[in-house]
């Protein structure tokens, strides 16, 4: 075989590894763009169902809780489980563990609002 018929041949066999790898690459992108498409509907269905479910809260409560969350880096809440802090661990009394059932109850070392089931 002559060097140019070599070099034409590896030519060749490149420029269809190229062409697969291409159709590949657009596949996977078809498929990140549709995935991402998904996630924006999702997005918006939840930024609504947010919206709703913030209307029947007020304003001070909502602008605390905003606050909070900001100073909490994104968690403003916490669950009290086995009469602690799920956050901290703080052990919560027993007075606490009852008001939390009713009414906006603080955790008195990380600040965090508490819950109790
Ligand atoms: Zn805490």
């Amino acid at each position: 075989m002559l060097k140019s018929e070599a070099t034409t041949s590896e030519y060749e066999k490149a420029k269809a590894e190229l062409e697969l790898l291409q159709a590949k690459r657009g596949d996977e992108h078809k498929k990140l763009v549709e995935e991402q498409a998904s996630l924006m509907k999702q997005l918006e269905s939840l930024a609504m169902e947010r919206e709703a479910s913030l209307a029947p809260i007020e304003t001070t409560s909502l602008q605390s809780y905003n606050e909070l969350r900001k100073q909490k880096r994104g968690v403003a809440i916490t669950e009290i489980e086995d009469g602690a802090c799920a956050s901290c661990g703080t052990t919560i009394n027993a007075a606490a563990q009852q008001n939390a059932r009713r009414q906006i109850v603080y955790c008195p070392s990380c600040g965090r609002i508490l819950f109790a089931k």
